[in-house]
């Protein structure tokens, strides 16, 4: 493999407020009950979420699976946790198989994944031969539907079926922070279209409902990271405006009528990577 997926994690600058554990995660507390576990020091900069009250947590994304998660989250979480992967790509299950009380998404794609409670996705929705990640299997202790909400204590996520980026993706709405937990459906970054299963119809389509949906003043915390404008490591937000942009960028790319593969860019936040395929998904 020529490609350098990991560097260490003393070689490179984090922005001000991350703090570094186990030599491989970066956390930053978006407030005192919710954490943002990120790592940096992998290539993809994967970003995970914490989610606590009373004595609930939930762990939205595993992580890459570069080093284990679970002694992080259990030092920080409550008395049970729940892991909820977004969607089935390998550098968000990376953990999965350290929590024993899984949510999965109930969406049919999914369910098609499942034997006996015990869920395999296929190499196309997991992907980790890009990095030579097994696929993993686990059991799905609770199915939740798009629209219903999850609670933590009490603290309520609704679970919004977000596909684009890949048909499987969820994300999370929390109204009474006035944040999207918006997993791999915008980040910091190129945002991946060229990868099967992508749709940027439905990329379009769920933009505007997050755009009717959503608050201006939202709060969109992502997957994956980047770097500030000093070039340190920072954990991804992103607003309304980057939702908007996307969408009018979207829209600008399937009116043309021409199904072009490379990359687009949005703002100065993002660009799109498209293929072929995503055009006539
Ligand atoms: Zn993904």
């Amino acid at each position: 493999m020529n490609r350098k997926l990991e560097v260490p994690i003393g070689s490179i600058k984090l922005a001000e407020g991350l703090a570094v554990e186990d030599n491989w995660f970066a956390v930053q507390a978006l407030d005192d009950a919710t954490l943002a576990i990120g790592e940096p020091a992998y290539h993809q900069e994967n970003w995970s979420y914490l989610i606590s009250d009373r004595d609930e947590s939930l762990l939205f994304d595993t992580g890459a699976g570069r080093r284990p998660i679970a002694p992080l989250v259990f030092r920080h979480a409550k008395a049970t946790v729940q892991a909820f992967p977004s969607h089935m790509h390998f550098d968000h299950l990376g953990g999965i198989n350290q929590f024993d009380s899984i949510i999965v998404a109930d969406l049919e794609i999914l369910r098609n994944c499942e034997q006996d409670g015990v869920l395999t996705p296929t190499t196309e929705m997991h992907l980790g031969h890009y990095e030579t990640v097994d696929i993993p299997s686990f059991r799905v202790g609770h199915w939740a539907a798009p629209g219903e909400t999850i609670t933590i204590g009490a603290r309520g996520l609704e679970v919004l079926h977000t596909p684009g980026h890949s048909p499987d993706s969820v994300s999370l709405w929390e109204p009474e922070k006035n944040r999207l937990y918006a997993a791999d459906f915008v980040y910091r970054g190129p945002l991946y279209a060229q990868t099967p299963g992508a749709s940027l119809k439905d990329y379009l389509k769920t933009c505007i409902l997050l755009l009717e949906r959503l608050p201006e003043e939202v709060e969109i915390v992502c997957a994956h990271g980047g770097t500030d404008a000093d070039g340190a490591h920072e954990m991804p937000v992103l607003g309304y405006a980057d939702l908007a942009a996307l969408a009018d960028v979207l829209d600008r790319l399937l009116a043309q009528g021409s199904p072009r593969e490379g990359e687009t860019r949005v703002n100065d936040h993002m660009s799109l990577m498209h293929s072929l395929e995503c055009f006539a998904a």
